[in-house]
């Protein structure tokens, strides 16, 4: 088997990895890295040539994907996963892109925009399909911060591979099942050849925490808010259980929820269509500017407090929602006392934490009342890892999706273990190979 680490070896971002097995190639995933020149999820990249991607190290650079590629398998659907796919995935035209349901309706949505001629295939967690007579294919039930998350298995003539990039070890997800640990557990018993496995937050001590208690951190801020003043929140447009708990928080206490933003709308509108996310009644949605701006004049008219926008803009990018409304550019204004959440955290980059400071700086300069941190991550920690190293017991091992501080400190975690570094624990940048 070889195996080249195309991106996410040397970033957070960019995941892109091909396998070659008897003779065949396969690639999982296909991401953008959102920290480079100032994109982020809602930004329009449609417009940019492969080539200028490419060279701002944007998306992957795939000069070293060799020989005939039999499919493209997208694990989940964020977009340092899947956000190359409209730009990169025509050069493997006859390849089919292989997804959950919630993944292919993202790239569906992408080929409204952007030439994808490959055939799209749906495969459920739990299910297994064969992409060559030589090569099946198998997506276990995972849990993450996205619907339909999954830890993907290559089975092959050449051996089983696990892509365990991205996911954590969540028993109570709000929405979706725990990881299927059963099948995790079988296939650690019949022999994994190699573990390919993310490592953003391997560093951190212990466990992440159950999204049921992201649930609860902002529970506990909206319900003692002050029912007199204006309340905003951000969050990850794809974190579609945060977004229901906080749609039916909201509801609960009379408020309506008013989602806004370009990608709010696109996750929640394609979760909504899939039946993963049930909005309460009532609910408003608006992507494009003109509506945000009429709906917040509506809103300004009614009473601000009667309203829960919920918005785009948690890294305090400038052009996104949040950072708009602090600017003064939209007819709802952030003033004295009004309370501003971020349910989420700041993805560690100096640009999102320059940004993140110059909104925070501004919104205190109004008088908000600020919130941080409503929030558990998505990504596993140091015990959650080792958990999944005992459970699949791989033979060998090559951390991905990190810097390489990232995935060194992936290493000495498997050295715990009984792994060597020169031995079985493949540390590798991007178009670097691993022949095993
Ligand atoms: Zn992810």
């Amino acid at each position: 088997m070889k195996i080249t680490t195309v991106g996410g070896y040397e970033e957070v971002g960019r995941n892109m990895t091909a396998v070659e097995a008897s003779g065949e190639t396969f690639i999982i995933d296909m991401g953008i890295r959102l920290d480079r020149v100032m994109i982020h999820e809602d930004t329009d990249t449609s417009e940019m040539s492969q080539k200028e991607l490419i060279d701002k190290g944007i998306v992957p650079d795939i000069s070293k994907v060799k020989g005939n590629v039999k499919a493209i398998i997208l694990g989940h659907g964020h977009l340092d996963h899947i956000g190359a796919v409209a730009h990169l995935a025509k050069n493997y035209k006859n390849a089919p892109i292989i997804g959950t349901p919630y993944t292919i309706e993202l790239i569906k949505h992408e080929r409204r925009y952007a030439t994808i001629p490959n055939q799209l295939v749906v495969l459920e967690q739990g299910e297994t399909m064969d992409i060559s007579s030589k090569t099946s294919i198998e997506f276990v039930r995972m849990t993450h911060s996205i619907p339909h998350s999954t830890m993907c298995v290559a089975h092959t003539n050449e051996g089983t591979l696990v892509y365990a990039n991205d996911f954590k070890l969540d028993d109570t997800p709000v929405i979706g099942k725990k990881p299927d640990y059963d099948r995790l557990k079988q296939i650690g018993k019949d022999g994994v050849d190699v573990l390919i496995v993310e490592s953003v937050h391997v560093s951190n001590e212990g466990r992440t925490p159950s999204e049921e208690i992201a649930k609860k951190l902002t529970e506990d801020i909206l319900l003692k808010s002050d029912p007199d003043k204006g309340v905003v929140i951000t969050t990850f447009s794809s974190q579609i259980a945060r977004i229901q708990a906080i749609t039916e928080i909201a509801s609960s206490m009379g408020v309506t929820p008013l989602l806004l933003g370009r990608s709010m709308q696109k996750y929640t509108s394609i979760a909504e269509k899939l039946k993963i996310l049930d909005l309460p009644d009532g609910t408003l949605v608006y992507g494009d500017q003109k509506s945000i701006k009429k709906v917040l004049t509506r809103v300004v008219n009614d009473g601000k407090e009667k309203y829960l926008p919920i918005v785009t803009g948690h890294q305090g990018e400038p052009d996104a929602l949040l950072s708009k409304i602090t600017a003064g550019k939209l007819p709802y204004k952030i003033e004295h006392d009004d309370q501003v959440i971020f349910s989420s955290g700041v993805i560690p980059n100096p640009i999102n934490e320059a940004n993140r400071y110059a909104l925070e700086t501004k919104l205190h300069m109004l008088g908000a009342r600020i919130y941080k941190d409503a929030h558990v991550s998505g990504h596993a920690s140091k015990e959650d890892h080792r958990d999944v190293l005992k459970i699949l017991q791989p033979k060998n091992i090559i951390p991905c999706h990190g810097n390489l501080t990232m995935l060194a400190t992936y290493a000495e975690l498997a050295e715990e273990l009984g792994y060597s570094i020169d031995k079985d624990i493949y540390l590798r940048r991007n178009g670097q190979v691993v022949n095993l």
